[in-house]
């Protein structure tokens, strides 16, 4: 990126707060640059150079741009190239999105040219905003990013003994599933194995949604182990 450049990308707002009178600091996640920070001056009050209000869970043709003074980046436009409509009339699937955008965000350090992140949270909103089973989209978003970022969990034995498991429970002392011979009480949830894997290859049954979100908050207590901080908005979840 050299001073005065423009970079053209489409982007995903995963952080929005409120700067001075009119000012917005906005996070986005990125196709081409990975997670950027950026100011959007006059971002409360421009609604022609940013649609619908600089919002989450809109795909945006983003442009920024270098301050030649500052080096800081400056978003200058947005305009919605994918609204996901269904996302935003419906509790769980709002919340649920919430969780998955709180996630990427808190996963990928600043300015890491990657579109992993990217192309993950806008597959996660296509498939959220229709999905019978939208706790599983979470589901299977959880584990692309923690596999992406090295943190993929043991599933299929036991961390401890090494015996091989369909069931058991999950403890972040192992960074995946125990026994239930070795299980301890550090070990969160009972976790089916068998379910995991009929859920992420994409099973979208109605009645997976309980299991599905159980699954999701005992992934979320993993992430704030791996994190050393919470994510917030799933309580939230329900
Ligand atoms: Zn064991």
């Amino acid at each position: 990126m050299s001073a005065n450049s423009t970079l053209k990308t489409e982007a995903i707002v995963v952080r929005r707060v409120n700067y001075r009178e009119s000012d917005v600091i906005v996070t986005l996640i990125t196709e081409k640059y990975g997670r950027l920070d950026a100011t959007a001056r006059g971002g409360r009050k421009s609604s022609r150079r940013f649609d619908a209000g600089i919002s989450p869970y809109i795909i945006y043709e983003a442009s920024l741009a270098k301050s030649p003074k500052t080096g800081y980046l400056q978003l200058s436009e947005l305009s919605t190239k994918r609204i996901f409509e269904n996302i935003l009339h419906d509790y769980s699937r709002i919340s649920l999105s919430a969780v998955a955008t709180e996630i990427i965000r808190d996963f990928a350090p600043p300015s890491r040219e990657e579109s992993h992140s990217y192309h993950v949270l806008a597959a996660f909103l296509e498939s959220v905003s229709n999905a019978k089973n939208p706790a599983g989209a979470l589901l299977r978003l959880i584990m692309e990013i923690l596999d992406f970022e090295g943190y993929f969990p043991v599933m299929e034995k036991c961390g401890r003994c090494g015996t091989e498991i369909i069931s058991g429970t999950f403890s972040p002392s192992v960074s995946g599933m125990l026994c239930h011979r070795c299980s301890d009480s550090a070990a969160f949830d009972y976790w089916d194995h068998n379910m995991f894997l009929q859920i992420t290859a994409g099973g979208d049954e109605t009645e997976q949604f309980n299991m599905s979100l159980k699954m999701v908050r005992t992934l979320v207590s993993y992430c704030n182990n791996v994190l050393s901080k919470p994510i917030k908005s799933a309580d939230l979840l329900r």
